[in-house]
């Protein structure tokens, strides 16, 4: 059975992520602008970029309440970092609140000015058993989360992987990487939901 995957293609890491799913077999591809196209997808990825970018272009393009609508009835998303604060109901340096959907209490830019980028391999039992290679830009972490969210890795204590239901969330970019696993299990993910 193929699974169609959205990305959000306003703004931020589209064509990465794109690549990725690309050598995943079965899987087709829509690049999301319009939210008829949200009916064709049975999963969406809101890639990395600039939230605030991302979060206006969102509004501009009438796509705010469909995409929740979509989310809150199940549509299984994944944000990588910009997305996982497109995702959050709350950031806490920042007054926005742009989905609102995961309840999770997100700090933009967290890793500070000094340590804006590293990389690192990671094992996400969750994910995968062997270790995958992860990129973080100007990441995000995850400060608190909400009863029904699961918290899949923590690097020093903070939270960078979490899951709600039908959202996952990565501070970091598997997609800047030559590893598909983390690709490999959000397919597995809808294709679990949608079997
Ligand atoms: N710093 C960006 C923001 O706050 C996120 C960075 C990223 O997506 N790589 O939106």
């Amino acid at each position: 059975m193929k699974i169609n995957i959205g990305i959000l293609g306003l703004q931020g890491a589209i064509i990465e992520h794109q690549k990725m799913l690309e050598k995943i077999k079965d899987v087709k591809v829509y690049i999301v602008k319009r939210k008829e196209d949200l009916d064709k997808i049975q999963g969406l990825i809101l890639p990395g970029g600039e939230s605030t970018t991302i979060g206006k272009l969102i509004k501009d393009f009438n796509l705010k309440d469909p995409l929740i609508d979509k989310i809150k009835n199940g549509m299984i998303v994944w944000g990588t970092c910009a997305g996982m604060i497109l995702l959050a109901k709350k950031i806490s340096n920042d007054s926005k609140v742009h989905l609102g959907v995961m309840d999770i209490i997100v700090k933009r830019n967290a890793y500070g000015s000094q340590l804006n980028s590293f990389s690192t391999n990671i094992v996400i039992p969750e994910v995968s058993n062997k270790a995958i290679p992860v990129v973080f830009i100007r990441a995000p972490y995850i400060e608190k989360i909400g009863k029904n969210v699961e918290a899949l890795y923590k690097i020093n204590d903070k939270i960078v992987a979490a899951k709600q239901d039908n959202m996952i969330v990565t501070s970091f970019h598997p997609e800047l990487t030559n590893d598909i696993s983390f690709h490999k299990y959000f397919v597995k993910e809808i294709k679990r939901k949608i079997r």
